[in-house]
């Protein structure tokens, strides 16, 4: 059984964030340390650690992370400017926190992808 992480408790709303959507399914909030003027966590109440845990029955799940994702992307005016959206798995990955969570990053000019 994988352990919680402290998204669990963000989703629980045991401690503080700035909650910009949550429904039974999906929470999103702003992140802690962004790296950009737009940066938002979206993620699944469900705990899943890694993209390699999504299972064929996620799919719904995680294609609703895309549509609060854009949904998200129009509501702080950066859809047309454009955005990133970026799910990092494991360590060469960069993922720090093992919940699977969606990087919603925009609001100026993204530099590469890769560094
Ligand atoms: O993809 P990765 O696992 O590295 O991303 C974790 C993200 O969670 C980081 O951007 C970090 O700033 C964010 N975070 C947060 N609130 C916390 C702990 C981490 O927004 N309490």
């Amino acid at each position: 059984m994988a352990e919680e992480t402290i998204f669990r408790k963000i989703i629980d709303k045991e401690i503080p964030s700035e909650t910009l959507y949550q429904d039974q399914y999906v929470t999103a909030f702003r992140d802690i340390s962004p790296q950009a003027p737009v940066h938002i966590l979206i993620i699944p109440n469900k705990l899943i650690p890694t993209a390699n845990d999504i299972q064929v029955e996620d799919e719904v799940l995680v294609g609703k992370l895309y549509t609060v994702a854009k949904q998200l992307a129009k509501e702080e005016g950066i859809a047309e400017s454009g955005y990133r959206l970026i799910m990092n798995c494991n360590s060469d990955g960069g993922q720090e926190v093992y919940h699977i969570h969606l990087h919603l990053l925009g609001g100026k000019k993204l530099g590469k992808l890769v560094s």
